[in-house]
């Protein structure tokens, strides 16, 4: 039996798709058989026919999840998808486990196989292939540029003209990861003058080899694996106030701050907000419903405020870049398929560096430790031999 890799149409406001035809067509010449669920990739500009053409077979939802050993899912799929689901399928995608515990204790008592992209040990070399978390950013913060200037009611670039010359306009980028650099170097490309502000000083290099000017504030936190750490009341009133006279000083201001697993933090204060020029567009990609950096942002919506600034609740860039951010999931998918392959069936080694964190549940069991610690569970210890006597059996077999 092939293993089967199903993909299935999102929900109504997401473009995206989890695998695309150039994808499904390497996934098919290596013996994995791919079952799309019809019209999945219609928002991303690919047709059932494309599917086809590449080898995959087009079904309907309720085939494409009974007869899946892995179903490759942008988000979250729902409680439907869910319990139609079997002991021992497996799931992946962007799943959300660290803000959605019940959902992965849902995934624990159906003994589904899960793997959350959100957990890939990005640093590791061999997880590069895999980093959704990257792809998508780097597409978020081009689509942002792009609608920033769109949005924005003047020029980006200098213009000298027989009818006066317009000055460029300033462009704020805060927080200055993937997303953030990518959304400075397209600002950048389109003539604006840019500078960029990040709590973690090691980006300053980053942001200055762009061509753009790095801010600094009096707080500064580097947290674990290259990430920013959650910043105290103290520190947070500390830099917002910072923040302020920055954030007055520009027309343009994207924000992409974000802490792996919590709510993203306030940048942009309610203050900052009402004191803005009229015509200020903020472009706030943290925007979700757990929050977001600027004041009174709500996701998918665009608030006018009293004083005509702008506020764009753009969480779902990507999704707005629908082909070239499904293009590149669907490498990563790719990669993680691949890379759990062993003798033509999916392994799900609990003990190996990249897999052991990606897996949210197998078996009944919780595997990350993020999430584990997250649930107040005990860390799950990678398997050992009891003995030096098996230790040396074990090596005798291999
Ligand atoms: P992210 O999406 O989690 O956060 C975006 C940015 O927001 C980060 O730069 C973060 O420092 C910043 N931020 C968080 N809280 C902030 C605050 N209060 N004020 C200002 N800025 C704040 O981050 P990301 O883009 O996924 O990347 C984070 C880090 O991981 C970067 O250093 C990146 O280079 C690194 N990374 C490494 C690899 C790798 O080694 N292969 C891959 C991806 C990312």
């Amino acid at each position: 039996m092939p293993i089967t890799i199903s993909v299935l149409k999102e929900r109504p406001n997401e473009n995206r798709v989890a695998l695309s035809p150039t994808v499904v067509s390497k996934l098919v010449k290596s013996d994995y058989q791919v079952l799309i669920e019809q019209g999945a990739g219609s928002r991303a500009f690919y047709r059932d026919e494309a599917y086809t053409d590449a080898g995959a077979k087009v079904v309907d939802r309720e085939t494409a999840v009974k007869d899946a050993t892995i179903i490759a899912t942008i988000d979250q799929p729902d409680d439907a998808v869910i319990d139609q689901m079997q002991a021992g399928q497996a799931l992946l995608g962007l799943l959300a486990p660290l803000t959605d515990l019940d959902f992965v204790k849902k995934l624990a008592a159906k003994k589904i196989t899960a793997l959350a992209f959100e957990l890939l040990p990005r640093t590791v070399s061999r997880a590069q292939t895999m980093d959704v978390l990257s792809s998508q950013a780097s597409v978020a913060g081009y689509k942002a540029a792009l609608l920033a200037a769109d949005s924005f009611a003047r020029y980006f670039p200098m213009m000298i003209t027989a009818a006066g010359t317009a000055k460029p306009a300033k462009v704020l980028v805060l927080g200055t990861g993937v997303a953030g650099l990518q959304a400075i170097g397209t600002a950048k490309r389109l003539g604006a003058m840019v500078s960029g502000y990040d709590i973690r000083p090691a980006s300053r290099g980053e942001v200055e080899s762009l061509g753009a000017t790095f801010l600094t504030t009096s707080v500064s936190a580097t947290g674990e694996g290259g990430y920013a750490r959650q910043l105290t009341k103290e520190e947070t009133e500390q830099q917002q106030a910072e923040l302020a006279s920055f954030i007055a000083q520009n027309n343009v201001i994207i924000t992409t701050a974000q802490v792996p697993g919590r709510r993203p933090p306030l940048l942009v204060t309610q203050k900052s907000v009402d004191e803005a020029k009229p015509g200020t567009l903020f472009i706030d990609l943290a925007a979700s419903d757990l929050g977001g950096n600027v004041a009174g942002s709500q996701p998918g919506t665009t608030v006018t405020t009293d004083s005509d600034a702008q506020i764009v609740g753009a969480g779902d860039m990507a999704s707005q870049l629908p082909a070239s951010a499904s293009d590149m999931y669907a490498k990563n998918v790719q990669a993680v398929i691949t890379d759990l392959t062993t003798d033509g069936a999916l392994v799900f080694d609990v003990d190996d560096e990249v897999v052991g964190d990606l897996l949210v549940t197998t078996d009944g069991e919780i595997i990350s430790n993020r999430l584990r610690s997250a649930m107040d569970l005990p860390e799950r210890k990678p398997a050992v031999a009891d003995t030096p006597d098996e230790a040396a059996d074990d090596k005798g077999a291999e």
